[in-house]
């Protein structure tokens, strides 16, 4: 039987056809706008996990010098720390700049070696405030975060860099970065420094992955350090490759296939 509240009057036309039109008006209100809710659940859920995806890729950050040339860059995290003179002391024998991402607390707790680190041409940068995952931090604390600076005079001297701890961003770390005028800085070579392994078998490691442009991720802190730190500089020295500043490298910008090649390195080996 024909229901004619599906449609809401009688036909004027012949009944096969109306047949099909009474199909299309029981569905009238909900058919138009399935695939726009569909469409819009898709896109958002494929924004989504591009988004997450390209943060935990670290896409569009900074993670490496150019390829061609001989220059890589050392990096410290974590510091500065009762660790520091003896880093000082290795890159020194090699002549070697680094670069160290100091956190806020351990800055104000050694106002000397900040000082020391400056003074013998290494370069100081962010590594915030609190050392913990951006994604734990509310917005207004990831404001500051990003915005505290040891060489910071004043609102927004350009050129900054900020490194997230653990790389990690939240949605809001590249618009509170841009905002803050920082340059988000990554790596593309761990030293891996925080496991238990012999310095020896880290160097190797390292040095397998290091390429001409490398920025190798280090540590301000762990007692293997400064051992590692003498291997990796003589087999970049063996390599022909010299360490110079961040500032000097200089950093690129990771692209899609660069940071899918970072997770698989991170997570895959
Ligand atoms: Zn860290």
């Amino acid at each position: 039987m024909l229901d004619f509240r599906a449609v809401g009057q009688a036909p004027a036309f012949s009944q096969p056809s109306y047949k099909a039109h009474a199909k299309a008006g029981t569905a009238i209100r909900l058919t138009p706008l399935f695939p726009w809710i569909k469409g819009g659940f898709a896109l958002a859920l494929t924004v989504l996990a591009a988004d997450v995806l390209g943060r935990a890729a670290g896409w569009g950050a900074l993670g490496s010098g150019p390829r061609t040339g001989s220059h890589v860059a050392l990096t410290f995290d974590d510091g500065p720390s009762p660790r520091t003179p003896a880093l000082m002391t290795v890159l020194a024998r090699y002549s070697a700049p680094a670069t160290f991402f100091v956190t806020a607390p351990q800055a104000a707790a050694h106002p000397e070696l900040m000082k020391a680190l400056a003074e013998a041409g290494h370069q100081l940068e962010a590594h915030g405030i609190w050392h913990r995952p951006a994604l734990l931090l509310p917005p207004w604390k990831e404001w500051a975060q990003v915005r505290w600076h040891p060489r910071a005079t004043g609102a927004g001297a350009p050129g900054l860099l900020y490194r997230p701890p653990y790389g990690g961003h939240s949605p809001f770390t590249r618009l509170l970065a841009r905002l803050a005028r920082r340059q988000i800085a990554l790596w593309d070579v761990e030293g891996r420094d925080w496991l238990a392994l012999p310095a020896s078998e880290l160097a190797q490691h390292t040095l397998k992955q290091v390429r001409p442009g490398s920025v190798i991720l280090l540590h301000d802190g762990p007692e293997v350090t400064p051992e590692l730190l003498g291997l990796i500089l003589h087999g970049l020295h063996e390599r022909g490759l010299t360490p110079v500043l961040l500032r000097d490298l200089p950093m690129q910008r990771i692209s899609l296939r660069a940071g899918l090649g970072r997770l698989r390195a991170s997570y895959g080996r």
